[in-house]
């Protein structure tokens, strides 16, 4: 796998030492952790609190709820954002909303028809030429075959919106937005809320706390109060208070472009574009204008359109409504009646990760934004932010509840730092691929940047700002005159060269790409809360090409537990097809052990019940039938795994009497077993059956997993 191959490059441990030494110091250590009576009055610890309702903070609000963890949620705006930002949903964030009580089906009756955002279109304006479209869904992406979902197109404010009602509805969430916490300073905190005007502003720790300073308004006064925790996630942006207070660094490349977001509603536009050229993204390149117009909601008309901007020269004067209306018609192509902007907003695009997720004795922890900042092309910045979540919450949670030591949390960062520095390296990837059309048209947007630094550099000191944003506004004139219609035709020679040269970048499918099935369901972590199987040497690193490649299920330990449709084996007459992601819980922390039904499997089994008792920590097993099971017998495992009762007969249901068997998929045989993690992931397996003591084995499995020395 091409996503593994690169990490293991980076740091490949073949079996895992558990992470803290002995049983006692474990107890000793998480003592301080789990103890809530350590302050004293009426102080009262909140085991988690979130800085931050983005979607990172609230996903994760909702998992830790789902796992039976006290959380609340501080937010600094007073109410939450409703610019539209991130609005494509990769298939592995969708296969985590399918367990979150109805979201994912939710999403897709609500987003917009795929037809009308499958597509993008290259065009010199949205009622001129079309040079090039490319359709990113290919038939495979509709037959469910590696994932029960499919990836979506939805707003970010929409999906907040879906967040938040859901942990209110669902959840026993309260959106406190009354100007402060109705509770006083000195009232106890009670946990599941979202407190909406509170800005968190410092943050002290101790041995066994975190204390977070936080201000808000009350009445027109300005107040603080001071919120106590034992774990505090920073899920707070890319601009992250938290990441800053406990100084943390960035590293990568900052600054790589600067834009103006312009959040526009014409239903007009949206109509137009839904009859003639639907699609998502709209690449314009014009004379008088260049901008990459995001269409949100055809239907709706709502467009996001995204422009470079170039202070100091610029400054956000030169994108008031009435000058940006003016753009968007040099874009469109015609006057608009019914343009409503709504929100201008400036931004910068970065490629950095966090050097550490967690400090302070891993009290204090980073997600989403706040731990890396990647250029959007791609869509991998809030789905890595997701994901980061889904592999913390039940990190978390099996560290509150006495089972694992916080080591357990230390795991968090050897998994998901190695995946944002992929997925960083992956969206500049897609971002230069998003420059070579604008560069083939003999528009080369580094070129652009190199003039605006000279103009910086050399000039800036000298001449008078005017002057400066005059020689700037010309150059880019001049640029755009590439694209006039007397060079940009057939008939001229460089214009038919520079069209050849587009149409192959399309049919090679070297253009900015929307789908990466290998990076989206194929990232593997390759130490961690697992146990590597292989001492196999290491596969040369490999590098993002940006381009699409298929997804190849693969059941290497680290790996997301492929998917194949089973069937339930009850004594019901509706026997239900559930995919094997389903086969783990998403309401509690379980691990899940995957067998086929053969004597020393079921050993094996027994012995994982036996080992899970003793830790305290959930385990299911599943017994996998191959669909050519004899028909007409009933398979049943209960009197082979008696007295343990927490298991499930399924049998394969295959696509076709030739697709590959589950343990085939899985590059296996059914001599094998997967223990597979709460997140999805598979922590340890074996090819063959275990030689010597099935008991001993699992101990050491589940031990190296939790991090807890076996005794
Ligand atoms: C133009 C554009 C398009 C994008 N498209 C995609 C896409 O299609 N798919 C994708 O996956 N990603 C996309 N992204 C990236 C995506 O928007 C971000 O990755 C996502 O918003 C990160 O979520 P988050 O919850 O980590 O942070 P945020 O969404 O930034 O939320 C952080 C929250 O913390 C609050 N906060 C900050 N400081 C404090 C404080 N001191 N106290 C309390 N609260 C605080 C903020 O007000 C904010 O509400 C896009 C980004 C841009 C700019």
């Amino acid at each position: 796998m091409a996503v593994s191959g690169f990490i293991r490059g980076f740091n490949f441990l073949h079996r895992t030492k558990p992470r803290s030494r002995v049983y006692p110091s474990f107890y000793l250590q998480n003592r301080a952790f789990l103890d809530s009576n350590i302050l004293s009055n009426n102080d009262s610890v909140l085991p988690v609190l979130i800085v931050g309702a983005g979607p990172v903070g609230l996903v994760l609000s909702i998992l830790l709820t789902k796992f039976g963890v006290k959380c609340a949620v501080l937010e600094k705006n007073k109410g939450f954002s409703k610019h539209p930002q991130a609005h494509f949903i990769n298939n592995r964030t969708m296969e985590v909303f399918r367990k979150l009580d109805g979201l994912a089906e939710e999403i897709q009756r609500s987003q917009p028809p795929i037809d009308s955002w499958r597509k993008f279109i290259y065009c010199t304006s949205l009622t001129g030429a079309i040079l090039g479209s490319v359709d990113h869904m290919h038939p495979q992406d509709f037959e469910k075959v590696v994932s029960p979902i499919s990836v979506a197109h939805y707003s970010q404010y929409k999906l907040t919106r879906l967040l938040v009602k859901l942990l209110e509805e669902n959840l026993g969430f309260h959106v406190c937005t009354s100007g402060g916490h109705e509770g006083l300073d000195h009232e106890p905190f009670r946990g599941r809320e979202i407190l909406m005007g509170h800005d968190c502003v410092s943050i002290d720790t101790t041995d066994q706390c975190v204390t977070a300073t936080v201000s808000f308004s009350k009445e027109g006064k300005s107040m603080t109060r001071k919120i106590h925790s034992k774990i505090l996630v920073g899920a707070d942006g890319a601009g992250s208070t938290v990441r800053k207070l406990v100084g943390i660094d960035l590293k990568g490349e900052k600054d790589l472009q600067k834009l103006v977001s312009v959040h526009f509603l014409s239903k007009d536009l949206g109509q137009y574009l839904l009859n003639e050229r639907p699609g998502m993204l709209f690449f314009i390149f014009n004379t008088e204008a260049i901008g990459v117009l995001v269409a949100h909601d055809l239907k709706q008309g709502e467009f996001v359109l995204q422009v470079p901007f170039y202070p100091p020269q610029q400054n956000l004067e030169d994108f008031r409504p009435e000058i940006c209306k003016k753009l968007i018609f040099n874009l469109v192509g015609r006057e608009l009646s019914d343009i409503d902007v709504i929100d201008i907003k400036p931004w910068v695009m970065h490629a950095e990760v966090a050097e550490k997720y967690l400090c302070a004795n891993n009290r204090i922890i980073l997600a989403g934004d706040a731990a890396h900042r990647f250029p959007p092309a791609g869509g991998f910045g809030m789905n890595t932010g997701i994901q980061d979540a889904h592999n913390l919450a039940w990190k978390i949670a099996i560290l509150l509840k006495g089972v694992a030591p916080s080591s357990i949390l230390a795991t968090y960062e050897t998994e998901r730092k190695p995946i944002a520095i992929f997925n960083t390296a992956l969206s500049v990837q897609n971002f230069r691929a998003a420059m070579a059309i604008p560069a083939t048209l003999g528009l080369n947007p580094t070129v652009a940047n190199s003039v605006h630094q000279v103009i910086n550099k050399a000039v800036g000191s000298i001449l008078p700002s005017g002057m400066q944003k005059a020689i700037l506004d010309g150059i880019f004139s001049i640029g755009r005159s590439q694209l006039s219609e007397f060079i940009l035709n057939e008939n001229n020679p460089l214009g038919s060269s520079r069209l050849a040269k587009l149409r192959d970048i399309f049919e090679e499918g070297k253009s900015l790409q929307l789908q990466f099935p290998a990076e989206d369901l194929g990232f593997r972590y390759i130490e961690g809360a697992l146990v590597p199987d292989s001492k196999d040497a290491v596969p040369a690193p490999e590098v993002p090409t940006g381009r699409r490649r298929d997804y190849v299920p693969c059941a290497d330990p680290g790996s997301r537990l492929p998917h194949m449709n089973v069937r339930v084996l009850s004594n019901s007459a509706n026997e239900e097809i559930i995919s094997t992601l389903d086969l783990v819980s998403g309401d509690k922390v379980e691990f899940l052990l995957m067998i086929a039904p053969v004597e020393e499997s079921y050993n094996l089994a027994r012995a994982a019940f036996k080992v899970s008792e003793e830790y305290k920590v959930s385990m299911k097993v599943c017994v996998l039938w191959a669909a050519d099971t004899v028909t007409g017998v009933h398979p049943e495992s209960k009197a082979t795994l008696a007295p343990w009762k927490n298991y499930l007969d399924v049998i394969e249901v295959k696509r076709s009497s030739d697709s590959l068997s589950w343990w085939r998929t899985c590059q296996m045989t059914e001599k094998g077993a997967l223990l597979v993690r709460p997140d999805e992931h598979i922590a340890w397996r074996t090819k063959s059956s275990i030689v010597g003591d099935p008991y001993s084995e699992m101990k050491m499995v589940l031990s190296t997993i939790l991090g807890i020395e076996s005794t």
